[in-house]
């Protein structure tokens, strides 16, 4: 069998390259968006526990700001690389676009293991990161938020480190702050709400009861605990199995979601659950469940494991978890896979209503933005149905992951050529 390019940049182009063609996207526009913008390495010296100074290697990548600055999170992992970065940052446009917000795309990574750092460390290092990368962020160029093992508490020392270095402040130059420091109210839970309007919308399509669905989720971080959450107390879905980088659990008759919380909150891993089975992250992808959730990391459905997947639905709420091969092979079986930048666009949605909460010095409330990130994803939602409806009607059929792209390249197209950048 031929290597499977896993790759996640590569993996980028490769999706940019199928939407241009099918879209016939002008060449010069297609040059422009395949590759970043501008890319900055840092190595950060940071002042560890025992006294000594240790580097850690930090990128912030802006890959486009034709529709408005650079939006995007700052992931810290132990495996972070450029090419992740790129790639997180060219999905970062296309989401930003899908939702039609006016914010560009950008993103940012520091290679270290967060579980093996104190909070002092930590906070040292998110400060070293905000002084390397102060220059190249702002409200107006480009603007941080959360991701991947980055919190709240994190956003909240790289803003204090940025207001000291410019001497004012400036709320709008990250997202996701806590919300007594200026943060949006529902940004914790946003990204899951966002995903959970998708489900609601996907399975009114295929015409599916959710309150009698079986839901199998990998990851139990920001995305996937809440998506648990909001699945079982608002959907009354049933979540039957779940997994996080330590183990996993499943039992056909539903796991409770509190005392799910608890024991990963006293032993650090879901698979200390006491009750139903214990599952790997390859058997969750092989159960035979309504909807899966893949709500971790990049590259977990490939060409090896996309044909055992038992699912209707695949809900792609971490970033890139499915990758081109294994598109075509869930597209053939017809199992619905609705890509990562629509399902996971609540997060960024209410990032910049936080942003335009602190522009305008006025805040909204959780019920307010719930509505309007709402009408905004259900507006995506509807652009992509309508999207692969209109190419059918010419014969040809496309994935709402293509349809995506289309609708979200074509505004970058549309913004490059009225600066004249082509
Ligand atoms: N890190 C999140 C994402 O991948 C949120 C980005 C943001 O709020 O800017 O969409």
């Amino acid at each position: 069998m031929a290597r499977e390019e896993l790759d996640p940049f590569k993996i980028s182009q490769t999706q940019l390259d199928a939407a241009a063609d099918l879209m016939s996207l002008d060449k010069q526009a297609h040059a422009l968006l395949r590759e970043p913008k501008q890319t900055v390495v840092a190595n950060i010296p940071v002042k560890m526990r025992d006294g000594t100074t240790k580097v850690f290697t930090g990128f912030r990548v802006l890959y486009n700001d034709a529709r408005g600055p650079g939006k995007g999170g700052i992931r810290f992992h132990p495996q972070e690389n450029l090419d992740t970065v790129k790639a997180l940052s060219a999905w970062m446009t296309w989401k930003c676009s899908l939702a039609d917000i006016p914010l560009g795309g950008a993103k940012g990574g520091v290679i270290c293991d967060t579980k093996s750092m104190n909070l002092q460390e930590l906070e040292n290092l998110s400060r070293g990161y905000m002084r390397a990368f102060s220059r190249f962020v702002g409200p107006d160029r480009d603007v941080p938020a959360p991701d991947v093992y980055t919190t709240p508490q994190i956003m909240a020392w790289m803003l204090d480190e940025y207001e000291k270095l410019e001497g004012h402040h400036a709320p709008a130059m990250i997202t996701g702050k806590p919300v007594e420091l200026s943060g949006s109210e529902g940004r914790y839970d946003s990204t899951a709400m966002g995903g959970m309007y998708v489900l609601r919308e996907t399975a009114k399509m295929a015409k599916m009861d959710l309150a009698r669905s079986k839901i199998a989720i990998q990851g139990f971080g920001n995305a996937g605990k809440f998506a648990f959450e909001i699945a079982t107390k608002l959907a009354k879905a049933k979540v039957v199995a779940i997994t996080d980088s330590a183990g996993g659990i499943y039992d056909p008759k539903g796991l409770d979601y509190e005392k799910l919380s608890r024991v990963k909150e006293e032993t650090g891993s879901v698979d200390n659950y006491k009750g139903g089975s214990k599952i790997s992250n390859e058997e969750l992808f092989t159960l035979d469940v309504d909807v899966l959730i893949p709500a971790a990391i990049e590259n977990q459905i490939t060409k090896h494991n996309a044909d055992k997947i038992n699912a209707s639905v695949v809900l792609e709420l971490a970033n890139g978890p499915v990758t081109p091969e294994a598109d075509k092979i869930l597209f053939e079986r017809g199992i619905i896979d609705m890509p990562d930048f629509l399902v996971n666009s609540g997060g960024v949605i209410v990032s910049y209503f936080e942003w335009v909460q602190n522009r305008d010095g006025y805040y909204w409330t959780e019920d307010d933005v719930y509505k309007k990130l709402d009408a905004i994803v259900t507006r995506s939602f509807g652009s992509v149905v309508k999207t692969q409806k209109e190419y059918k009607a010419k014969g040809k059929k496309i994935t709402p992951r293509e349809a995506a792209y289309i609708i979200a390249v074509d505004r970058v197209a549309k913004a490059m050529k009225a600066r004249g950048w082509y």
